[in-house]
């Protein structure tokens, strides 16, 4: 499978380049993760918007759903105007007011999950881990049917249930929010140093950091990850794609 990035940025979208969404795609299938502020206008430089069914929320902060609305809304019109005859599937942590944001734009479906959870779409299983964050939080593991697996981690602090939720990944995505020196736990976050923990205790294969913040020297996050013993690992960069 190939996973394109289609925006990393923590928090806000910088200039042209979103916060979390990330495009999944085997065999003529897609799903995305997350949909982030800008995501929504940059994923269409990867796929049609009409050939996208499967979008999945990791939880409900707005640098991860924010353009949710906006796909929402793409799929009625588009619907409408005779482009696409299938409604998109939106998968979230169950909900109440999200579950009826979304039935109440025609032409699309809310698909609750939780941790026990399991989707099967084309060529992936996608499963769910309960992150410690600040709201509900999921994150995702995608096996396709060669058995590659790519795990995003979304938003969270360091867990050894994360670290056992990830392991054998070939490509983890994982949330790198903090500098080595600043303190992720009350905010339900992680510094490089955790990511380097995390990456090394699930064995994960290729590692790719993001979420990432809007100071400092972003190189200083793959230097401290480095330093951890964990290994390489290479800044997400909006476009970038990934061979899973
Ligand atoms: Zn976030
Ligand atoms: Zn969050």
């Amino acid at each position: 499978m190939k996973c394109t990035i289609v925006g990393m940025w923590g928090g806000f979208p910088k200039r042209n380049e979103p916060t979390s969404g990330y495009l999944v795609e085997k065999d003529g299938f897609c799903i995305l993760l997350d949909a982030g502020s800008g995501v929504a206008a940059h994923v269409q430089n990867y796929v049609d918007l009409n050939d996208l069914h499967h979008v999945f929320i990791s939880h409900y902060h707005y640098d991860h759903s924010c353009d949710l609305g906006s796909f929402l809304f793409a799929r009625m019109i588009n619907t409408q105007l005779g482009r696409v005859d299938r409604n998109l599937n939106v998968y979230g942590p169950a909900d109440d007011d999200v579950e009826r944001q979304v039935d109440k734009v025609k032409h699309n479906t809310f698909r609750p999950y939780g941790e026990d959870s399991t989707f099967q779409i084309g060529p992936f299983c996608i499963v769910f881990h309960r992150n410690a964050h600040s709201v509900e939080t999921y994150a995702l593991r995608i096996t396709d049917d060669d058995g590659k697996c790519l795990v995003y981690t979304a938003d969270t602090n360091y867990r050894k249930s994360l670290a056992k939720f990830a392991e054998g990944a070939d490509v983890l995505i994982t949330e790198c929010s903090l500098y080595e020196d600043e303190e992720g736990e009350r905010i339900g976050h992680m510094n490089s140093e955790d990511v380097g923990i995390l990456s090394e205790r699930s064995g994960a294969g290729k590692v790719v950091l993001s979420h990432l913040p809007h100071y400092g020297n972003l190189e200083e996050l793959a230097d401290s990850f480095r330093k951890s013993g964990a290994g390489e690992a290479v800044l997400a960069e909006a476009g970038m794609e990934i061979e899973v």
